[in-house]
């Protein structure tokens, strides 16, 4: 606490504004605490698992706290956050100087991802994943929920209640989200041993396309896959944001300057490919990321095996052979 109270006296200070104001306890979204400063022991009585975890209590400031203990703690424990959401419910972050390691199996498959607003991915191979637009499923609910939050009297227990439904309706879409979002992690993480994305202007994307980028957050999800490959010893790669992935003909590099947004398929002028859009991005995503992280050079042969629908083994060696080094 005392950490955070000198953080912002500082920053006021570096600021030229004086000392921070007195905030109200409602204000406050959360505090942080020194590791060194708590004590976590176990309860043991009869209410001793709460949803099959075991209950905890931990020192804060002097007072014992119960928690429901969700991981097992595995290091030293570097910081505690208190953080209590818009429900009001307070949730207790614990970090340690530990990280844990699920090795997976090697699989021997790059693959480069094209992030989409109509697909969500679509990889090189020509599979794709939806996003099942969870803001979209739950908006008629949230609608209702805040027409009912608007109509009532200010600051009465009603209102209160009627903003908690408003918040636990954001709070579902939320973990909703995030859920898939790690599933879908986990899977890519199984399935491919270096993953390719394409650095995107993501506030560019929400200036075009509004809500549905934010629905998709695509940005949220990078980083669990990033968190998810460190875990899993898997490489997750971003490539330039000025290569033009969408534009070129992944077979023979031809630029197609006429190609809108519109078009999902397009015939290459040059060597007469009938190509998908998002296939072809995730192709030269893929061909840009191998050559610009040093993997070795992919021929275009093997490209080209791919989009007659060969085997990823195929490609497979140039890539393991020069793994090691990269
Ligand atoms: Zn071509």
């Amino acid at each position: 606490m005392l950490k955070r109270l000198s953080q912002s006296f500082r920053e006021m200070r570096t600021l030229g504004r004086g000392h921070p104001q007195f905030k109200k306890c409602q204000q406050h979204k959360g505090m942080t605490f020194d590791g060194i400063q708590i004590a976590i022991e176990p309860v043991c009585d009869r209410q001793k698992h709460h949803r099959n975890h075991p209950t905890y209590k931990i020192r804060l400031n002097g007072h014992w706290y119960r928690f429901a203990l969700h991981r097992k703690i595995q290091g030293q424990i570097k910081q505690v956050q208190v953080t209590r959401d818009a429900l009001g419910d307070v949730y207790i972050t614990l970090t340690e100087d530990y990280s844990e390691v699920i090795p997976e199996p090697k699989t021997g498959k790059a693959e480069g991802f094209d992030m989409g607003i109509k697909d969500f991915l679509t990889t090189s191979d020509g599979e794709r994943y939806t996003s099942p637009m969870f803001y979209k499923q739950n908006a008629k609910k949230l609608a209702k929920a805040q027409q009912a939050y608007s109509g009532k009297v200010k600051g009465s227990h009603n209102q209160q209640r009627a903003r908690k439904n408003v918040a636990r309706i954001h709070k579902k879409t939320a973990n909703q989200r995030a859920d898939h979002h790690w599933k879908l992690a986990i899977e890519l993480c199984r399935d491919f041993d270096i993953m390719f994305f394409e650095d995107l202007n993501l506030r560019g994307m929400k200036r075009l396309w509004g809500k549905q980028v934010s629905d998709l957050s695509l940005g949220e999800f990078l980083q669990k896959l990033k968190h998810q490959s460190k875990k899993r010893i898997r490489s997750v790669l971003k490539i330039g944001r000025w290569s033009p992935t969408s534009k070129c003909c992944s077979v023979c590099n031809h630029k197609n300057d006429t190609l809108t947004l519109a078009d999902r398929q397009w015939q290459c002028p040059k060597c007469d490919t009938h190509l998908d859009r998002d296939q072809n991005a995730a192709m030269n995503i893929l061909k840009e990321g191998v050559a610009s992280f040093g993997l070795g050079v992919v021929r275009p042969i093997v490209l080209f095996n791919r989009i007659l629908g060969c085997s990823v083994e195929s490609c497979s060696p140039i890539l393991n052979s020069t793994n090691a080094s990269a």
